[in-house]
């Protein structure tokens, strides 16, 4: 079971994130003081990190960056602070994502399934032998994340890649935009992020040398979305 670590001095707040966390299927522990949850990360074997910013001892952005300097598991800094200095400041110092208090606990509960998913594929969490799909000239490595078209490999940005790697494990499925989103992004979309997807199929169907008209991988369904042959 994956173990998150929220720290965090007002307790009914912890204690709201953990217990959604916990229906969620996470182990979760909860410290309340800066310098008690830094140690702890950095001692114990966390998979994922939930901080506060404003802590009595260390603060989020301290602990932040001395986990950072050892570890790289996620980490999701939460605060009352609603300056976009404070967000710019804690992704500076290698946070992955930046929530502002009030938020709801199924947000949180998202965010934390959405950067565990991408850490633990980033790091081939259970290991064997390279999980490959070949298609007509494609060939995925899901383990390594690289991608060969005819035998050149081609560079893809991590949302591509998990884009043309979804698709190409369900062939013959028709996916909205919406519904591509919501898997890839790890959010429901609010109407105008289906943009979002349709930038990232052009840019896949560029590296993929395929085209709308004649498509070897990604059909295009009008009205409807996209469909892998
Ligand atoms: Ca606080």
């Amino acid at each position: 079971m994956s173990k998150i670590l929220i720290v965090e001095d007002e307790e009914s707040i912890a204690e709201l994130e953990r217990d959604y966390l916990k229906i969620s299927g996470f182990d979760v522990e909860i410290c309340n003081n800066g310098d008690e949850g830094l140690l702890k990360a950095l001692k114990e074997d966390y998979d994922l990190l939930v901080l506060d910013i404003m802590l009595p001892g260390a603060d989020g952005f301290e602990i932040c960056k001395r986990v950072r300097e050892e570890k790289d598991i996620p980490v999701i800094v939460v605060s009352a602070r609603k300056d976009d200095i404070d967000k710019i400041r804690a992704l500076g110092l290698g946070a992955d994502d930046y929530m502002t208090k009030p938020f709801s606990p199924s947000e949180l509960v998202a965010r934390v399934r959405a950067h565990m998913s991408r850490f633990n594929r980033l790091t081939g969490v259970g290991k064997q032998a390279n999980d490959v799909i070949e298609i007509r000239g494609l060939k995925i490595d899901r383990t390594a994340r690289k991608v060969w078209v005819e035998g050149e490999e081609k560079t893809f940005t991590a949302k591509e890649f998990d884009l043309l790697t979804f698709l190409a494990m369900h062939p013959n499925h028709v996916y909205s935009k919406a519904d591509l989103f919501r898997e890839i992004w790890g959010m429901e979309s609010l109407g105008d992020d289906v943009a979002t997807v349709t930038v990232h199929i052009k840019k896949i169907r560029e590296k993929l040398d395929d085209t709308t008209a004649d498509p070897d991988y990604i059909e295009t369904i009008w009205g409807v979305g996209y469909r892998f042959k």
